[in-house]
């Protein structure tokens, strides 16, 4: 499995990867992780807010915005 570090700015969007796609074909928007993990984000966020919405005991944020950040960069 390759990893590749990714620029996350401070509202959580992807700004740049250190994958070759990106490196040599950087006239394209984004590469695939980049892509995935603004997709990830918006998943993370929208689940958070329906369970900030349905339950509002929890309170793993941290945890899990660890979690998909790490499944989005695991590929
Ligand atoms: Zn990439």
């Amino acid at each position: 499995m390759t990893k590749y570090f990714l620029t996350i700015d401070s509202d959580g969007h992807a700004t740049n990867c250190s994958c070759p796609d990106r490196t040599y074909r950087s006239y394209k928007p984004c590469c695939k992780h980049m892509s995935a993990f603004d997709a990830e984000v918006q998943r993370a966020a929208t689940f958070q807010a329906l369970r900030q919405r349905f339950d509002i005991r929890l309170n793993g944020q941290e945890d899990s915005r660890r979690c998909y950040r790490e499944m989005a960069l695991g590929f």
